[in-house]
C-alpha cells in the first residue's frame, strides 16, 4: 500500500516469492530514498500452487450436507453478481482516491447496490483528507520532433490553471555540481520542467533479461543500472534531506519541490518502472507543490537521453486536476442485524479507496466485490443472521489503514463483540491461504467450518492452525493489533506486485472472474458459520508468537496505532 518505492519493490519481491503467503506489501516504517525498480532483480518462480490439489482434513471430499451452504452454491453460481459489480466498479466509478469526490461517487454507487438488496448500508464520516480532482492531462514531446507522451499526474498534483506549459526539460544536476543546488536551481530550473527520478537503461521486463541475455551482458546492465540508480540519489539528496520521501520529491517544507517552485520550475517529471514494459507505479502526495506527472519508463528515458545528450528537449504539459482542501472523508458500512446475538459481530473487510493511476480493478475492487456478493448472497439465505454481519468498506488505507483504525476506535463494541473478521486484499487470485492469526482456539474454529465447505472452493486453500496476526499491510491488522479473532483471506497472486499493485494498469482485464466468484462463495460460507456458530471464538494468544523466517526471532503481537484523521500529520 505504500509509496517509498525501494520499500515498496522489497515487498513487492516478496509477495512474488510467497505467493501463498499473501497480504499487501507491508507497510513502510520510515521514509527512504527512492531510487528506481531494479529491473534485474530476480522474480522468483514458486512451485505453482495450483499443481495438484491438497490433501488436508479441512478438504471435503464429498457433497456439502449443509442446506444453507448448498443455497450460498446456488445463488452465488446461478445468479452470481461479481462480473456486473467488478466492471462497473472499474469502469464507470474508476479509482477511488481518499478524500476525492470520486470516491464519494463510488460510495454513492456502493448504498444504491446495496439498497437495490435490501440490505440496509450507511456512510460512517470518521475524519478529513486532502480532496483533490483528477482533469484532463496532456504532455507532448515537441523537440527535437513532436510525440504524445503516456504520463499521467500523480495523485494530488496540482494543476497548470487551465494553460499550456512549454518548457525544457532538465534533469537534477550531479550531485557535485558548483555552488550547490540552489545555485544550479537558480540558474537552470526557471522556466522548465525538472526529471527527478533515476532513468532505466532498459524497460524491458528482468526475465526477458533473463532469458535472452548472455550472462555477460546481464551483468554489465546491472552495474550499469546500478551506478545510475546510486548517481540520482545523490542527486536526490544533494537537493535537501526532505526530498526523498516519495517518487514525486515532494516532501514538503524545504524539500525538493519547493526549492524547485521557488526557483520558478514548471513542473516535476518522475518515473517508478514496475519491471514490465508499460507499466509504470503511479503514487502522489497532498504535499505536491508544483505539477507531478509519472512519465512512462519508455517515454522518460526518451527526455532523460535528450536531456542529458544537450538535445534541450522542450514539451508541453495541460494538468486540470484541482485540490478541493480538506474534504470529509467515510467508511461505507453494510450490515444485517443478528437475531439472537445483535452485539455479536462478523465483518466483511475491504478497503474501499485505491490509487488514482488505472481503476483501482485488484486493490482493492475485486476485494471489494468478493464482500459485496458475499453480503447479496447472505440477504437471499441468511437474512436474519444469528449475530450481526457488517461489510467494512474502508477508506484512507492506502495512506495508513486509516478508515478501519477510526472505526475500531469510533466502534468498540464491534471490536469487544467480534466473532470474526475475514479481509481479502490481495487481487484477483483464489484465496490459497488461511490461518488462524495467532489465536490459538480459532484453529479448530475455522477447520471446522472449512470442512463444510465444498471441496472445489478449498481444495487449494493451505491452512495454517497457529499463524501470526496482522502486523500491518491491510486492515485485518487494524483489528488484530487488539487481540481480537481478524484474519486475512491471502489470494494467489497473479504477479499482483508488479502487473497491477497501485499501477497504471490495474485495470478490469486483469481480474479472473472464476476465481473472484469462488472467493465471494467461500467469504458467503465463512460468514454463515461465523455467525451460527454456538461457540464463541477463542482469544487465547500464542505468545511468544513462532519464529519468523524473516528475523530468526520469535514474532511478537502488534500495538495499536491511533487513527489519522486528517491530512495534517501525513508525512508521505
Ligand atoms: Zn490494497
Amino acid at each position: 500500500m505504500r509509496p517509498p518505492l525501494r520499500l515498496a519493490v522489497a515487498a513487492a519481491s516478496l509477495l512474488a516469492a510467497l505467493p501463498l503467503g499473501a497480504q499487501t506489501p507491508a507497510p513502510a516504517p520510515a521514509p527512504a530514498p527512492a531510487p528506481a525498480a531494479n529491473p534485474f532483480a530476480p522474480v522468483p518462480i514458486a512451485p505453482h500452487p495450483l499443481a495438484g490439489p491438497i490433501s488436508a482434513p479441512y478438504v471435503r471430499t464429498t457433497p456439502p450436507t449443509d442446506r444453507v451452504i448448498q443455497r450460498i452454491v446456488e445463488e452465488g453460481t446461478a445468479r452470481s453478481d461479481v462480473a456486473r459489480l467488478a466492471q462497473a466498479l472499474s469502469d464507470s466509478v474508476g479509482p477511488r482516491l481518499s478524500g476525492s469526490p470520486a470516491n464519494l461517487g463510488a460510495s454513492d454507487w456502493a448504498l444504491a447496490q446495496y439498497r437495490a438488496w435490501g440490505v440496509p448500508a450507511r456512510r460512517e464520516r470518521y475524519g478529513t483528507f486532502a480532496g483533490w480532482r483528477r482533469g484532463v492531462t496532456h504532455l507532448d514531446l515537441l523537440t527535437p520532433r513532436v510525440r504524445t507522451l503516456e504520463a499521467t499526474t500523480l495523485a494530488w498534483s496540482p494543476g497548470t490553471g487551465n494553460r499550456y506549459l512549454d518548457g525544457e526539460v532538465v534533469a537534477l544536476p550531479d550531485s557535485t555540481v558548483a555552488g550547490g543546488f540552489d545555485a544550479w536551481a537558480a540558474g537552470h530550473a526557471r522556466g522548465r520542467f525538472v526529471l527527478v527520478s533515476a532513468p532505466q537503461r532498459s524497460c524491458r521486463s528482468p526475465q526477458q533479461w533473463e532469458e535472452f541475455g548472455t550472462p555477460e551482458s546481464r551483468e554489465r546492465e546491472r552495474a550499469a543500472q546500478d551506478s545510475v540508480r546510486q548517481a540520482w540519489g545523490a542527486r536526490v539528496r544533494a537537493a535537501g534531506p526532505a526530498s526523498v520521501v516519495s517518487a514525486g520529491g515532494s516532501g514538503g517544507p524545504g524539500g525538493l519541490q519547493e526549492r524547485l517552485r521557488a526557483a520558478g520550475a514548471l513542473g516535476v517529471l518522475t518515473s517508478t518502472f514496475s519491471n514490465y514494459p508499460g507499466i509504470d507505479k503511479i503514487f502522489g502526495s497532498p504535499r505536491q507543490v508544483l505539477p507531478t506527472l509519472d512519465v512512462s519508463c519508455e517515454d522518460y528515458g526518451l527526455l532523460a537521453r535528450l536531456a542529458e545528450r544537450g538535445s534541450r528537449p522542450r514539451v508541453r504539459l495541460f494538468a486540470d486536476g484541482e485540490a478541493l482542501g480538506e474534504q470529509p472523508v467515510y467508511n461505507t458500512v453494510a450490515e444485517l442485524r443478528g437475531r439472537e446475538k445483535p452485539d455479536e459481530y462478523v465483518v466483511l473487510s475491504a478497503h474501499f479507496d485505491s490509487w488514482d493511476g488505472a481503476s483501482g480493478a485488484t486493490d482493492n475492487g475485486t476485494g471489494t466485490v468478493v464482500m459485496m456478493e458475499a453480503m447479496r448472497i447472505l440477504k437471499q439465505v441468511l437474512p436474519r443472521p444469528r449475530r450481526t454481519i457488517l461489510a467494512g468498506h474502508w477508506t484512507g488505507e492506502e495512506q495508513g489503514l486509516n478508515g478501519s483504525r477510526a472505526f475500531t476506535e469510533d466502534h468498540p463494541e464491534v471490536v469487544r463483540g467480534l466473532q470474526a473478521l475475514f479481509n481479502q486484499d490481495n487481487g484477483t487470485g483464489r484465496i490459497v491461504n488461511m490461518s488462524a492469526g495467532g489465536l490459538r482456539g480459532a484453529g479448530p474454529a475455522l477447520r471446522r467450518y472449512l470442512g463444510e465447505i465444498p471441496g472445489e472452493i478449498t481444495r487449494f486453500i493451505r491452512f495454517d492452525d497457529v499463524g501470526a496476526p496482522a502486523a500491518g499491510g491491510s486492515d485485518n491488522a487494524s483489528f488484530a493489533c487488539y487481540g481480537a479473532p481478524a484474519f486475512g483471506l491471502g489470494s494467489l497472486s497473479w504477479d499482483y506486485g508488479f502487473t497491477t499493485w497501485h499501477t497504471n494498469r490495474d485495470t478490469y482485464d486483469k481480474l479472473v472472474m472464476d476465481d473472484v466468484r469462488s472467493n465471494a462463495l467461500l467469504v458467503a460460507m465463512l460468514a454463515y458459520q461465523a455467525s451460527e456458530d454456538p461457540q464463541t471464538m477463542p482469544r487465547d494468544r500464542v505468545d511468544p508468537l513462532p519464529v519468523s523466517p524473516a528475523t530468526g526471532r520469535p514474532g511478537t503481537w502488534p500495538s495499536c496505532t491511533k487513527a489519522l484523521r486528517s491530512t495534517e500529520g501525513y508525512r508521505r
